[in-house]
């Protein structure tokens, strides 16, 4: 079947040297509305080539942006901060555009990226190392930590913005150059984010932007000049990731999938907290219709409760208003937008078949949802879902939320703690002692205590455990400065008439 074509089909560049740049390669990609199914722009899938010349222009400007001292990059970074904040309206459309999640969703996920350049505004300190005095007669001992050279982010489509913006903020506050390349699938707004660091003062080469498929990432994994890639996406591409970095000893956080899991207590069965429940599920499950790597994609009903929420949860599902993500009909947003891709929307619906094959009950179908256009998919809700399912199981990544009933918190921990993912999860109860209890044995990165979705603030970091994390550090905060400088340790002694002479055994500096 031929998409329909918006009449103005851009053709997305390069961004490499501080201006756009055409790529060798003649391979490219549509890129769709989700809401209108129609394709509205072209964007190159670079070869080695073509990653070759970003890499140049990011090694030619590491030396003169590692000298720059910290507070001088931390100025353009105050800059950077209030361009993206005058422009959050134009790069939440260019995000509503390409992903097709509302315009609210999209502004606020801008606001959570935007965080993470205020966090590396505070690199003087940051970066700041230790020194201890007189550690040996005459000795005396400091840290450094320094850049590492050209740095690498690749991108997965749910979060155009703030993934990319977890990642090459701190590495170029910490002194480091970055080549990202952001999914094939939202080209355009990591475009309009490297235009306005430009406008920032940012100097040409030290941020650029490449485009493409697996091609371009494997040019990216094998250049011996990158020093350290961050990836986002899904486990296995994750753990390809990881494993080929390994290999050739780049330095590598690669973070992946997820199945997150909020456990309802039984506690929380008073009209008003399963009202504050079914919100907060509505909003963690089909929320950008469910492309969040911390959506909630299984909830765990504990003991009684499992009647009155899923009758609570159905009760709001029922009144989502499903269209385009920029559209106001009655001069209200919707709760939710498509699929990103007709593809994506397919492969979903399809496991709403299997769970209905497989025996779970299907309180909601969003199949039924019917739309003339675009990649739309309706809220489904099942109960009854055991571990067994393929729904349960797999990451499904759209708006299709299962039940799940155990009869103790023991059980939800020992259910949680045996899935391959561990991104996030949640608690919702009154008790302090239970929320106590989940918070010290639950084997997640990420955990909510009555929050549905307890993304970290820029200032900590963000990562999960197991298959939702291949690599040791997790992004932005502190984790995020380490895994993008390397500490050196320097011990110093000045010629002096009391100078300990140093001889032929294992110096012990007293
Ligand atoms: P994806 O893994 O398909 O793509 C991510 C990136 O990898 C893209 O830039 C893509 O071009 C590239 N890529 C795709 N196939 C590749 C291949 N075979 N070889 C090399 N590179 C390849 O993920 P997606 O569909 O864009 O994003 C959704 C996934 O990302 C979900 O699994 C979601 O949970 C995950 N995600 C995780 C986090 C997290 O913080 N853990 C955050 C956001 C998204």
């Amino acid at each position: 079947m031929n998409k329909p074509v918006d009449q103005a089909v851009t053709q997305i560049p390069l961004w490499i040297n501080g201006k756009p740049a055409s790529a060798t390669s003649t391979r490219s990609g549509e890129v769709t509305n989700p809401a209108t199914g129609a394709v509205s722009g072209r964007v190159p899938y670079c070869n080695e080539a073509d990653i070759d010349t970003a890499v140049k222009a990011a090694q030619a400007a590491f030396p003169a942006w590692r000298d720059t001292p910290p507070l001088r990059r931390a100025r353009i970074l105050m800059r950077y901060r209030e361009l993206i904040d005058a422009h959050r309206d134009e790069l939440a459309r260019l995000i509503t555009a390409e992903h097709g999640k509302t315009l609210t969703d999209a502004g606020g996920s801008v606001q959570r990226g935007l965080e993470v350049v205020e966090f590396a505004m505070g690199i003087p300190h940051l970066v700041k190392g230790e020194h201890s005095e007189e550690v040996g007669t005459g000795v005396d001992c400091h840290s450094l930590r320094q850049p590492l050279g050209v740095c690498a982010g690749i991108t997965p489509f749910n979060f155009p913005a703030m993934v990319p913006l977890w990642m090459y903020p701190v590495a170029i506050a910490c002194g480091n150059t970055f080549v990202l390349k952001p999914s094939e699938k939202v080209p355009s707004t990591a475009m309009r984010l490297a235009e306005l660091f430009k406008e920032a003062g940012l100097p040409d080469g030290v941020f650029n932007v490449v485009h493409g498929d697996k091609q371009a990432v494997d040019a990216i994994l094998n250049h011996p000049e990158i020093k350290a890639i961050s990836f986002v996406g899904s486990t296995p591409i994750a753990k390809y990731i990881y494993e080929t970095c390994a290999h050739s000893g780049k330095r590598v956080q690669a973070l992946g999938g997820a199945k997150n899991h909020a456990v309802v207590l039984p506690d929380m069965n008073s009209a008003a907290d399963l009202d504050f429940v079914a919100d907060s599920l509505i909003g963690a499950g089909y929320g950008s219709a469910g492309e969040r790597c911390m959506a909630i994609s299984a909830v765990v009903a504990v003991g009684d409760i499992g009647d009155a929420l899923v009758n609570a949860i159905q009760k709001k599902a029922a009144g989502l208003r499903i269209g385009a993500g920029d559209a106001k009909p009655d001069g209200k947003e919707n709760d939710m937008g498509p699929l990103v891709t007709q593809a994506h929307r397919d492969k979903v619906a399809g496991y709403v078949d299997k769970g209905v094959a497989e025996g779970a009950r299907l309180v909601m179908d969003g199949r039924t949802y019917k739309a003339d256009r675009g990649f739309f998919l309706g809220a489904s809700l099942f109960d009854h879902v055991t571990p067994q399912m393929s729904i349960y199981r797999d990451e499904i990544f759209g708006p299709v939320l299962s039940v799940v009933r155990v009869k103790t918190l023991d059980d939800a921990i020992k259910l949680i703690n045996v899935n391959p993912y561990a991104n996030g999860t949640a608690v919702f109860t009154r008790s302090g002692g239970a929320a106590r209890k989940f918070e010290r044995e639950i084997e997640v990165g990420m955990v909510g205590i009555n929050v549905p979705i307890p993304v970290p603030v820029a200032f900590f970091s963000f990562g999960g455990w197991r298959s939702s994390l291949f690599g040791d550090t997790h992004v932005h905060g502190m984790e995020g400065v380490r895994f993008y400088t390397r500490g050196k340790v320097v011990s110093t002694r000045w010629p002096d008439a009391n100078a300990v002479p140093t001889g032929f055994n294992m110096p012990t500096l007293g």
